[in-house]
């Protein structure tokens, strides 16, 4: 009787082996896709801001602090006169600093040598002023013209920004990432003029670049109404799960991440854990979270942000 009542339980627990392992191999690991643009969004948005205009600093930044939404700046050295603490300020508050060259000078009329010391100029100048490891890795061509040796660029930047009107798709030259330039010269002063870059932008799941020169009164080139950039960031804020508003560097490392990640996912005491690493790229500068969808047990849509080098655990 005991050795029959021993097999019977025995038989019991095998069972119950059985069935742990038939379960376990019908819920397979969760499949990560990454999305193009963070957020899931269906599209990225830039605005950049050229030539350190005075309102850029009293006017654009606090607006864009309110909505806490970042822009590109692309001061010139030369212009600051000494004075950083304006893109010191900018930085802390989230927003990028670029490089607008040391003194605004025409790249494609310039030698080999005196391009490379506007490049690198600039680039070093920037991160010696702002500190705390701050990278500058954005460039906009002054006059919107790009040096004839082009590959220099390469060395001090990820990305770098003409104007030639066009949406970027994802296979972007990023030595040559459009912009749409706006203001009084261009006939393009208000929220609809944006609105229609952004809705052809959604419709090719691409990246579109603003480009703002002087804002409202002053002596700078092409003005735009601070009035209009405002609703159009009211009207981004109210679609924000269609447009992921950011700066042109942080569109640029998260493209280049995409492109380059691997993923780990395995089991960990019983729960479904990620890695992703960024094999060959310099830490200090992509350092993005990338988004990634799934789908859950229970065939819901699952979304997680994975930074480079952390183990996440997967809501699964
Ligand atoms: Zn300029």
């Amino acid at each position: 009787m005991k050795t029959l009542k021993t097999f019977f339980h025995i038989g019991i627990a095998c069972l119950g082996v059985f069935s742990l392992c038939q379960c376990s191999k019908s819920v397979s690991a969760p499949e990560l896709e990454v999305c193009q643009w963070a957020g899931d969004a269906n599209a990225a948005i830039s605005y950049t801001f050229d030539d350190n205009c005075p309102n850029q600093f009293s006017t654009v930044i606090p607006m864009f602090n309110e909505f806490d939404i970042h822009g590109t700046f692309f001061p010139v050295i030369n212009w600051l006169g000494g004075n950083y603490d304006n893109i010191k300020a900018a930085v802390a508050a989230g927003h990028e600093i670029g490089s607008h060259t040391v003194s605004h000078a025409n790249l494609g009329e310039l030698s080999t040598e005196d391009v490379i010391a506007e490049l690198h100029g600039s680039r070093t100048t920037i991160e010696e002023v702002i500190g705390n490891g701050y990278k500058c890795v954005t460039i906009a061509y002054p006059y919107c013209i790009a040096p004839d040796s082009i590959e220099l660029v390469a060395d001090d930047y990820i990305n770098a920004r003409v104007c030639d009107g066009r949406v970027d798709s994802t296979d972007v030259n990023f030595l040559r990432v459009s912009s749409h330039p706006l203001g009084a010269v261009f006939n393009r002063t208000s929220c609809e003029d944006l609105i229609s870059i952004f809705d052809a932008t959604r419709a090719k799941n691409g990246w579109s670049t603003l480009l703002f020169h002087e804002i409202d009164e002053g002596s700078g080139y092409s003005p735009f109404p601070s009035a209009e950039i405002r609703k159009s960031l009211e009207y981004l804020k109210e679609n924000e799960s269609i447009y992921w508003v950011a700066p042109m560097g942080e569109v640029a490392r998260y493209i280049v991440e995409r492109e380059t990640y691997t993923l780990d996912v395995h089991q960990e005491n019983g729960k479904y854990v990620a890695k992703l690493s960024l094999e060959g790229l310099d830490e200090e500068i992509f350092n993005m979270p990338l988004t990634f969808k799934y789908t859950k047990k229970d065939g819901s849509l699952g979304y997680i942000n994975l930074s480079p080098d952390e183990v996440a655990e997967i809501d699964f």
